[in-house]
């Protein structure tokens, strides 16, 4: 007798990709389930009053050039249900201990101008890529490999990107505002600015804010899992939240399952059933630096010695370039870095309904090793205070997570690491496995969808969307 299938996917995990992943099997036309064990959906994109009453605190992911840049999520009309993007000029200030900030807008003339004697290298590297997101996109949101539609383009993107940050920034370069702008934007990679690749963090980053912006969700993160879920449950699609997944076998029936989880839980829920072999490439998966993360609540702004900092959303806080490799190298090497690099969020300066009138929230984090319980706080405050003299005085309320929190907050943050594992060339390529349909498991019918799968961490949707097609394609087209 043939089994009797209460839904065409179910899909554990309700986080970007997992919600992606289900939204396109339900505009495909499927009956679709999503299990997600929190009391929310959003996974990463999540937002909470973390510190006092009234004040909206992204959890995880705050800005989101990787979502307006989607090749995917662009596609859905997530303003019917209610997300509305703010997307300041000004993308992100680097301020230097001269007192100035380098500043990336959405104007890269107006950001090459600004950079003096680099302004024209900046130019040089950035302009085809910026110019080209929409190409581009559809060559980097993808497995890396496969044939690409814009072979010049993607040949340059890989020029340029497979090399190490560093080098990057000190052959291109010759002032310290333009490689420590570069700097700042690899970082983001968890790398060491001297591992290969870590070039290509920069690129893609830098070139999303020229081409699309580093928006903020009005209302907070949470809006972008909320209408994720809003748009799935619109196309007939159901979500339970509550439900933690414990293993295959107490799932509903389904022609198939896609697992919004990192490697090591998928091979946790379904070790057995996986053939050795591939159990084993699983088990080799690598999971990257961890993070520790302050979440506050103001009095006033953060008083920016480089007023141009209040301009932006996005701050980054280091220095130098060779302070930022200093401070990234020591965490790939399994040390603390202090002074830390951090990356600061002021979403209440451009968003009113954060933070009560005349108060304010600031998000900042910084890379810790993986699985570490060691409290940053002040060494956070620290690198805040060298360019915000006075930055404590406006502190209210603060609210920690190391990277053991993290993980209790969403297993999917294994050790801390928030991108779902180690972003190095390796795992770019093979991730979770080295395959050109890396979300298809040997057991027919299970499919990854999480960060764990290309392209990797960030609120795009984009392995969601892949896992979905391959599964579409596997069983139903
Ligand atoms: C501190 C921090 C800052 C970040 N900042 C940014 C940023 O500014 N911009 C950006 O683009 N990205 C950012 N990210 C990364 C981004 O949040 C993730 O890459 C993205 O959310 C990954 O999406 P996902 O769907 O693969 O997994 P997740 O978003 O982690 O979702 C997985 C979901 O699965 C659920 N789950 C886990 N196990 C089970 C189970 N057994 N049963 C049922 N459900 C389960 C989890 O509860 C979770 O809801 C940040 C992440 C963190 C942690």
């Amino acid at each position: 007798m043939r089994p009797r299938f209460s839904y065409d996917a179910v899909v554990v995990g309700a986080g970007p990709n997992g919600l992606a992943a289900a939204i396109r099997l339900a505009q495909r036309g499927l009956a679709v389930l999503v299990l997600e064990a929190s009391d929310s959906v959003g996974g990463g994109a999540r937002s909470a009053e973390l510190t006092l009453p009234g004040f909206v605190h992204d959890v995880c992911s705050a800005v989101h050039p990787l979502c307006l840049g989607s090749p995917f999520l662009r596609t859905l009309p997530l303003d019917r249900f209610g997300l509305k993007w703010l997307n300041p000029e000004v993308a992100l200030a680097h301020p230097l201990d001269e007192g100035e900030a380098v500043i990336l807008r959405r104007s890269l003339p107006a950001t090459a101008a600004g950079l003096g004697a680099d302004g024209s290298a900046y130019a040089r590297l950035m302009e085809p890529f910026a110019a080209g997101w929409d190409k581009l996109a559809q060559e980097l949101f993808r497995p890396l490999l496969h044939w690409p539609r814009a072979p010049l383009l993607w040949a340059r993107f890989g020029l340029a990107g497979l090399q190490s940050a560093s080098r990057v920034a000190r052959r291109a370069f010759r002032g310290e505002a333009a490689r420590a702008l570069w700097a700042g934007l690899a970082a983001h990679s968890g790398l060491r600015l001297e591992a290969e690749a870590s070039a290509a963090f920069a690129l893609v980053l830098g070139s999303a804010a020229h081409a699309v912006g580093w928006p903020l969700p009005r209302g907070g993160a949470g809006q972008v899992g909320q209408a994720l879920a809003a748009q799935l449950r619109a196309l007939g699609g159901e979500i339970r939240t509550h439900s933690p997944v414990e293993s295959l076998e107490a799932l509903p029936l389904s022609r198939v399952v896609l697992l919004d989880l990192t490697a090591r839980q998928a091979l946790r829920l379904a070790g057995r059933k996986l053939p050795a072999s591939y159990r084993a490439r699983l088990e080799r998966f690598r999971y990257g630096c961890g993070v520790f993360k302050v979440d506050y609540a103001l009095r006033a702004p953060i008083p920016w010695r480089a007023t141009q900092c209040a301009l932006a959303p996005t701050v980054h806080l280091g220095g130098t370039l060779a302070e930022i490799a200093s401070a990234e190298g020591a965490v790939a090497a399994g040390r603390l870095s202090d002074p830390p690099f951090v990356i600061l969020v002021q979403a209440s300066l451009f968003d009113d309904t954060r933070a009560p009138a005349g108060h304010h929230t600031a998000w900042a984090y910084c890379h810790a090793p993986p699985g570490s319980t060691c409290d940053l706080t002040e060494a956070i405050e620290r690198q805040i205070e060298r360019f915000a003299p006075g930055f404590r005085a406006c502190v209210l309320a603060r609210h920690a997570m190391h990277a053991v929190d993290l993980e209790r907050y969403n297993p999917n943050l294994v050790g801390g690491d928030i991108n779902g594992g180690a972003a190095d060339l390796r795992q770019l390529v093979a991730r979770p496995v080295f395959s050109p349909r890396p979300y298809r498991t040997p057991v027919p019918g299970l499919y990854l969808c999480s960060a764990s799968t290309p392209p990797g961490g960030g609120v795009h949707g984009m392995c969601g969307f892949h896992a979905a097609e391959t599964a579409w394609r596997d069983w139903f087209a």
